[in-house]
């Protein structure tokens, strides 16, 4: 078998990895982004069998109008990720649990905890591979399992060797929201709901906007996602959360798509409060350029503050001995995260491209 890193080795930049199995040949996500535009390169790659998607952000679904380049071929997508779609190529997904039968593979699926339906996928058992996608187990919201052995792994390794554990993340938020109103900026598909949750726990008034609203009611309906517990917390959520509206009140912890307030509530909302001083605005994940949010950090007027949704390096060696794979792929990071990591990781690939 062979994987080629298309996309997403050596920076954070959009996923796409080109799996030949001997018999089929795949791509693994066809993202987009998150810097600016930023599209793979499928000159060369020739018809692909399948597209299968490991969950619904941009970066790794943004890529699908180029589908028809590598011969329109079916696409398949975690359930969730189908039914919160916003684009497209996406919403015509067939839901990935069927792409076993459907292309003649053994592929084994399981909940990699990141986002809604984010899945971790092992293509052809046990001598195969195993994909994470973008994956984190210490997600309060989203249920997350450990893959099973593979030959090879390509690993999510978006924070390189950064192990600082959610729980101190969150204590400096909560410290944060202690000293007055805070907009948190964040994917209604991703942490919000999460931060929500934690907020809301800890006792403070947590206001979201509609984007969040309404993945937090898809949810609800789709429990084996979630952590135990977690319909019911987003059942509470969505009956005790206040609405959240550019020109609303300023007051608790406010959680607002988009995540580097690029557009939605957080898109209106961030601008009036650095306007006016009356609340801090906190990023607290990738800040993307092209946005409004790095130029805010370096500038002073926002905060970055990170909410762990990829593996710590602790979490990294959890998925590397699960795995046990003789080459693994660290993807998502540039090479000095990947350098540091090879130090600490025995069997990482320096290559784009692995074969056994
Ligand atoms: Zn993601």
């Amino acid at each position: 078998m062979r994987l080629t890193a298309l996309s997403g080795f050596g920076s954070k930049g959009p996923a796409c990895f080109l799996l030949d199995t001997g018999g089929r040949r795949l791509l693994l996500d066809l993202g987009r982004g998150p810097d600016g535009d930023a599209l793979p390169d499928l000159a060369g790659v020739g018809r692909v069998d399948g597209i299968l998607i490991s969950h619904g952000h941009v970066d790794h679904t943004g890529g699908l109008h180029l589908a028809g380049g590598p011969g329109d071929p079916p696409v398949f997508a975690p359930e969730p990720a189908i039914a919160l779609a916003r684009d497209g190529g996406l919403a015509a997904a067939h839901p990935l649990d069927r792409a076993g039968a459907a292309l003649g593979l053994r592929i084994d699926l399981g909940p990699a905890g990141h986002a809604p339906g984010a899945c971790w996928m092992r293509i052809g058992g046990p001598e195969g591979l195993v994909y994470t996608g973008d994956l984190s187990q210490e997600s309060s919201l989203y249920r997350a399992t450990l893959p099973p052995p593979a030959r090879a792994l390509v690993f999510d390794a978006s924070y390189g060797d950064a192990d600082e554990p959610l729980p101190a993340q969150v204590a400096g938020l909560l410290a944060l929201a202690a000293a007055g109103p805070l907009l948190l900026p964040a994917p209604a598909g991703g942490r919000g709901l999460e931060m929500a949750l934690t907020f809301r726990a800890a006792g403070h008034e947590v206001a979201i906007c509609p984007a969040h609203r309404m993945v937090a009611e898809a949810m609800v309906a789709r429990p084996g996602w979630l952590a135990p517990g977690g319909a019911a917390a987003l059942a509470d959520l969505l009956s005790g959360a206040r609405p959240l509206a550019p020109d609303g009140p300023v007051r608790g912890v406010m959680i607002a798509a988009g995540p580097n307030a690029e557009r939605g509530v957080a898109g209106a909302l961030a601008p009036r409060l650095l306007a006016e001083g009356t609340g801090r605005v906190v990023f607290t994940g990738h800040l993307a350029e092209g946005t409004p949010a790095p130029g805010w950090v370096a500038g002073g007027g926002a905060l970055f503050r990170r909410w762990n949704v990829h593996p710590t390096l602790t979490g990294m060696r959890a998925i590397l001995d699960a795995v046990s794979p003789d080459t693994a792929m660290p993807a998502f990071c540039a090479p000095a995260a990947q350098r540091a990591l090879a130090a600490l990781i025995p069997n990482l690939t320096a290559a784009r491209e692995m074969t056994w």
